[in-house]
């Protein structure tokens, strides 16, 4: 039995009779856990641990099912999330011809002209294999402007939804985004690219779009959070990290906080340089500089992230900054940047100096290098103690990896993305690509932590999905992107669990299974152990506690 404080006291509750999976240092799987208020007590075998019960105890037989620490999700959208949960959405859905079912099913209960808004797709998720139209949608709402957001950097958008935003053939293609047009007729297909989803944004209410969720109000933040949490606890989510906040949205966890209405932990990430649009870089400066905040301010439940900052695009977009060529070619012209590649060593400095740390959207071998090279130099100069930070990370050059272990940067990574996106990739990336995409072995085997995550609503928030396709390498229509980069069950749990404490720098706290940490644990529908690797992904959640106290019950 592990257990060292509280000796004298009673534990509130008592799992046992089953697999306590602890993720302590040697990957110890218990029979038993206790909890005593909202920390860990001790774990061991069943009659060591039911030995410590009171009368008030509550004992749960867990019946051979494992017991897992609370999932952080490591980067994610939770508010945004909450956008398509009000919505729709469509993350997963099989067909075209589903999605559209759905859409007119949910129009029929809101009032004729409300905007629906849904998110996120992917055109090789469908049967159709192709992406949808407004020729798709306008059957199916007549009534309503409708706009479902792609993975990344496109929307489709209804014809009633083009009118409210006055796009019709004529109107031209604004700087750095398209308006796809039917080859024949030169009419708009309902695709808008990139930039050219501003152009629909602007007539859309406030708070219901997600570029403008800066600018929503607090009020709107607080009930989309509530969507969001009431749903990510049903799948054992006890932290995640909300990447890209302004300070509505800062204010809206405090508030939620402070009432004690949060049914998880949340890390935040403000908006920095990549993301200008949605972000006031004077307030920023003063913010990041003077005003005495830094990376780790908060407390348990709500804290201080990184800055989030964005150098290339999308793999599937084609918009990733990387040395190689995609399967027939790459698209004419440089790959738009979203910051300016020769001011960024300066701006990771500045953070790294005022005691922040960094999150950087990297997708390409050559993005990854300028933001590990900018870590690595802010380090060498000042060598404090940061929880620098790269998000995505898709293909790390080994001089990469070397740094990123050399100075203890995390990767931020997203399974999730092999189970929506791999079936795709045999169209989009060269064999060798394909292995080596999110190479979560190479990541482990060189050093480097890793923190799994959803980057909800881009993937589904679903952590067994990405549990799945981390040891599979399998995507949702079973195509498999070779195993020379699958990693196990333990491996994976790991990077669910300790690599999100690891990335903000809590794993003395969370992460594990371990007496003095806090009780968030989660129990599963199943034994972990027994579980075949292609029925991963139909992991389910019977109950999570997070600090202490059951927030979820499968049933209730
Ligand atoms: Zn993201």
């Amino acid at each position: 039995m592990t257990m060292k404080i509280w000796s004298c006291a009673q534990p509130d509750y008592i799992f046992y009779n089953g697999e306590v999976h602890t993720v302590n240092s040697t990957d110890h799987v218990a029979s038993a856990v206790a909890v005593v208020g909202n920390h860990i007590m001790a774990t061991g075998g069943d009659a060591e641990i039911r030995n410590l019960a009171a009368e008030e105890t509550r004992q749960i037989d867990l019946k051979g099912r494992s017991v897992i620490p609370g999932i952080i999700d490591a980067h994610g959208h939770a508010v945004e999330t909450g956008i398509f949960l009000e919505g729709l959405l469509v993350n997963g859905m099989p067909s075209i011809k589903e999605m559209m079912a759905r859409v007119e099913e949910k129009l029929a209960a809101m009032d004729p002209g409300t905007w629906l808004q849904g998110g996120c797709w992917i055109e090789t998720q469908f049967a159709e294999d192709r992406m949808p139209t407004r020729h798709d949608l306008d059957p199916v709402s007549p009534d309503h402007p409708v706009v479902i957001e792609r993975i990344f950097a496109a929307c489709v958008a209804n014809t009633h939804a083009l009118q409210l935003a006055g796009i019709t053939r004529e109107t031209p293609d604004p700087p750095g985004g398209v308006i796809e047009r039917d080859p024949k007729t030169g009419e708009p297909t309902g695709i808008l690219q990139r930039s050219a989803k501003s152009l629909l944004r602007k007539m859309m209410p406030t708070g219901t779009d997600t570029a403008s969720l800066a600018g929503g109000t607090v009020d709107e933040i607080e009930s989309l959070a509530r969507v969001a949490m009431k749903e990510l606890v049903k799948y054992g989510i006890t932290g995640t990290v909300e990447a890209g906040v302004g300070p509505e949205m800062c204010r809206a966890y405090q508030n939620l906080k402070s009432r004690d209405e949060l049914l998880l932990r949340v890390a935040l990430m403000p908006n920095w340089y990549g993301f200008t649009l949605t972000q006031n870089m004077e307030q920023m400066a003063r913010f990041i500089d003077e005003f005495g905040f830094y990376t780790g301010y908060g407390d348990d439940w709500v804290r201080l992230s990184g800055l989030k900052m964005a150098i290339d695009g999308g793999l599937t977009s084609k918009t990733a900054l990387k040395s190689w060529e995609y399967l027939g070619g790459d698209p004419a012209g440089e790959v738009p940047l979203r910051l300016d590649l020769n001011k960024l060593d300066g701006w990771v400095k500045q953070a790294h100096d005022a005691n922040w740390s960094v999150g950087i959207h990297v997708m390409g071998d050559i993005a990854i290098e300028k933001a590990v090279n900018a870590m690595h130099r802010a380090y060498q100069a000042n060598p404090a103690p940061r929880l620098h930070q790269l998000v995505h990370a898709y293909y790390p050059s080994s001089d990469s990896l070397d740094k990123m272990r050399e100075v203890g940067v995390v990767a931020a990574v997203q399974p999730a993305f092999i189970y929506g996106e791999a079936d795709g990739y045999p169209q989009l990336l060269p064999e060798d690509k394909q292995e080596q995409f999110l190479p979560l072995r190479t990541f482990i085997d060189a050093g480097v932590t890793i923190a799994a995550s959803s980057d909800t609503p881009c993937a589904h928030y679903n952590p067994f999905w990405g549990l799945y396709s981390a040891v599979t390498r399998k995507g949702m229509q079973g195509y498999q992107l070779g195993t020379a980069e699958a990693i196990s069950v333990p491996e994976m749990l790991r990077a669910m669990t300790m690599g999100g404490a690891t990335l903000t720098g809590e794993q003395e706290n969370k992460g594990s299974l371990e007496p003095g940490k806090l009780a968030d644990l989660v129990v599963l529908d199943r034994n972990l152990s027994a579980t075949p690797d292609e029925s991963l992904r139909d992991l389910e959640v019977d109950l999570t506690m997070v600090d202490g106290r059951v927030v979820y019950r499968k049933g209730e």
